[in-house]
């Protein structure tokens, strides 16, 4: 393996995952993640290029902003360093290509509805939306999933997602899932195949049932807080691509 490459790849993502620290933030609020350059949150200085280079401006500055002192959020360093390991594993993957650069946007399309999730409990159309149709639009291209397996996996994710928040609102007059929730699986399933979506679908319930659970023991009250899913749907989706064909395996030798 070539180490400059595994370097470059790793240095790429951080720069991504700065890119998706901007989008995170600015998004939710309807922002331009272009302009203007980003400024510290508490006393608006603007940060220069030297004081903005992923992880180690971070750290120069322990933390702090260069002008006011006020704390950084250690979510900032935490969301590029998961982007560099991220875009590293897709290198060890795919190689250099076209499908690395693909995955790449996939995981950190994922990666930024995560952490908006997390933050508003929304997942943005602005995201869903280009998610679903790109998915779409590159099974055409060659290498990757059947264009009909995509279309399939985009009704299907959607579909079945909707079915279930249906039928979950008639019975208990809540709503427990959001609409952002079937978009997200209709681009998952358009992305990766229809194949891909029961072993997607049962590893984000069961993550969300064992944290839900955790939840609701630990908090007492906050029982009734919502947990957002998309979090575990997109940890569902990444856990399938890296790994889907040996937890197939393992579950067929297992219980076939
Ligand atoms: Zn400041």
């Amino acid at each position: 393996m070539d180490f400059v490459l595994c370097l470059f790849s790793f240095l790429f993502g951080l720069c991504l995952g700065s890119f998706a620290n901007v989008c995170i933030y600015r998004i939710p609020q309807d922002k331009s993640i272009v302009r203007p350059p980003s400024s510290c949150p508490h006393c608006g200085h603007k940060i220069r290029f030297y004081d903005n280079i992923p992880v180690i401006s971070y750290l120069f500055l322990m933390g702090r902003c260069r002008q006011c002192k006020a704390f950084i959020s250690w979510r900032y360093p935490l969301v590029e360093i998961l982007m560099a390991f991220l875009s590293l594993a897709l290198f060890f993957k795919f190689g250099f290509g076209l499908q690395y650069l693909l995955w790449v946007l996939f995981a950190g399309t994922l990666v930024i509805l995560s952490f908006i999730d997390f933050d508003h409990k929304i997942l943005p159309d602005v995201l869903t939306f280009p998610g679903i149709a790109v998915g779409w639009f590159i099974s055409f291209l060659p290498g990757g999933i059947s264009w009909s397996d995509s279309l399939v996996g985009l009704v299907a994710g959607g579909g079945s997602l909707y079915l279930v928040a249906t039928v979950y609102a008639r019975i208990t007059g809540r709503e427990g899932l959001g609409g952002g929730d079937i978009k997200l699986l209709a681009m998952i399933g358009a992305w990766m195949g229809w194949q891909s979506l029961p072993l997607i679908v049962l590893m984000s319930s069961l993550g969300g049932a064992v944290i839900g659970s955790a939840f609701i023991l630990l908090g007492g009250k906050g029982a009734r807080t919502q947990i957002p899913f998309g979090p575990f749907l997109s940890l569902g989706a990444l856990a399938y691509l890296f790994f889907g064909r040996h937890i197939s395996l393992w579950y067929y030798n297992m219980f076939v």
